[in-house]
C-alpha cells in the first residue's frame, strides 16, 4: 500500500509554532523527533529508563528537530500535502519541507536485505529461509523466517545465548526458552541434541511464528510452543533454561526458574546491558545460583548460572 509522507526539518522553537500551523490546516497527527529528547534520554536527565536505541534513532542525535505526517495516498491528498508544505515554506522559509509517495510492503521486507547467513557460533550458522548456505562438516544451521518476531540471530543477545547454549546444553537434556520469540534458540536446542524442549512467548504472533520456524527445522517432534508469562503455568523440569529477555525481567524470572530447573542445572540469560550485570548477577546469586560465566559482545552481557547438585 502506497502513502503520503510529508517531512519538515526546521529549528527547535519553531516546532511549537509549525504544529499549531499544521493543527489549523487539519493536520491534526504528527510526528514529532527532537534530537534534545534524545539527548536528555541518553544523558539519563529523564526518569524514564531505556535497555536499547535503535541505530538509526542515535544517527539523528546531531540532526535538526522533525516533525512528520502521513496521508493515505490519493490525488486529493496528494494536492494536501504540497499546499501545506507551500504553506510551511511561506511562514518558515528555512525549513526545509519533502513530500514522498512511500511504499508500505517495500518497507516491510527491507530487513531481508540485511538479514545474511551468519555464523552464531562456534559451530552453529542461522540462515534465512531465502538465502542458501551450505555446512561445512560439523556446522549445524538454523534457518529462521523472523516475521514479526524478535529473533533472527544476529542480535548480540541471541547470539550470546547459542554461544553459551553450545558449552552447555548435553545432548539428551531437557531445555526450556522464555521468551522464544522466533524460536531460535528452541530449535538450535533441537540441533544440539535436547531431546525435549519447551519454548514459551507472550506474544501470540511470536508463538505463530515459532510454530512454523520449527516444522522448516523439522524438529516438530522434540519441540513445543506454548503461549505464556514467564514460567507461569509451566509444567516442565528442564537441564538448562534459557531466556532472552531484558534485565528487569531476567530479574522477576530469577526467583521462579530454580523450580523448574533439574539440581545441577544451567540458567542461561540474556538481553542485560553491560551496566546493569552486576544487578542482575546478584539477583541470580541470591536465588541460590552460582555464576559460571558472564561473556559480553558489544553493550550486551550474558549470564550461565548453575543450581547446586
Ligand atoms: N529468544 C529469541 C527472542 C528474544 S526477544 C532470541 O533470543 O532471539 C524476547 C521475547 O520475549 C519476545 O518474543 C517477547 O515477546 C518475549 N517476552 C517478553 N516478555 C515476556 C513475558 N513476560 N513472558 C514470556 N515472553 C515474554
Amino acid at each position: 500500500m502506497n502513502y503520503i509522507q510529508v517531512d519538515i526539518e526546521i529549528e527547535a522553537e519553531e516546532i511549537e509554532p509549525v504544529t499549531g500551523l499544521l493543527l489549523t490546516l487539519g493536520i491534526t497527527d504528527t510526528v514529532v523527533e527532537d534530537p534534545k529528547d534524545l539527548e536528555r534520554l541518553l544523558n539519563k536527565e529523564v526518569e524514564y529508563e531505556w535497555d536499547y536505541i535503535a541505530p538509526e534513532v542515535l544517527e539523528r542525535k546531531d540532526k535538526k528537530p522533525k516533525i512528520t505526517f502521513y496521508l493515505e495516498d490519493g490525488a486529493e491528498n496528494e494536492k494536501i500535502a504540497y499546499e501545506t508544505a507551500g504553506k510551511i515554506k511561506a511562514f518558515f522559509p528555512l525549513s526545509s519541507v519533502n513530500v514522498t509517495v512511500q511504499n508500505d510492503d517495500q518497507w516491510k521486507d527491507k530487513w531481508k536485505e540485511f538479514f545474511k547467513p551468519t555464523k552464531v557460533a562456534e559451530n552453529i550458522w542461522v540462515k534465512p529461509t531465502w538465502e542458501t548456505y551450505t555446512p561445512k562438516e560439523g556446522e549445524l544451521v538454523i534457518e529462521i523466517d523472523p516475521g514479526m518476531a524478535f529473533g533472527t540471530g544476529t542480535h548480540e543477545t541471541t547470539s550470546l545465548c547459542i554461544k553459551l547454549m553450545e558449552k552447555y546444553l548435553k545432548p539428551e537434556d531437557k531445555l526450556l526458552d522464555v521468551g522464544c520469540g522466533s524460536g531460535i534458540l528452541a530449535i538450535g536446542g533441537a540441533l544440539l541434541g535436547a531431546k525435549e524442549i519447551l519454548g514459551v512467548d507472550i506474544d501470540p504472533e511470536a508463538v505463530k511464528v515459532s510454530g512454523e520456524n520449527i516444522i522448516l527445522n523439522k524438529c516438530q517432534d522434540k519441540v513445543n510452543i506454548k503461549q505464556g508469562n514467564l514460567v507461569d503455568g509451566i509444567d516442565f523440569e528442564a537441564d538448562v533454561i534459557v531466556a532472552n529477555l531484558m534485565a528487569d525481567l531476567v530479574i522477576v524470572l530469577s526467583e521462579h526458574v530454580a523450580k523448574h530447573l533439574k539440581p545441577g542445572g544451567i540458567y542461561i540469560s540474556s538481553g542485560i546491558l553491560t551496566e546493569k550485570e552486576a544487578l542482575v548477577s546478584a539477583a541470580i546469586e541470591s536465588c541460590g545460583f552460582e555464576i559460571i560465566e558472564i561473556r559480553e559482545d558489544d553493550m550486551w552481557c550474558a549470564i550461565a548460572a548453575k543450581l547446586p547438585s
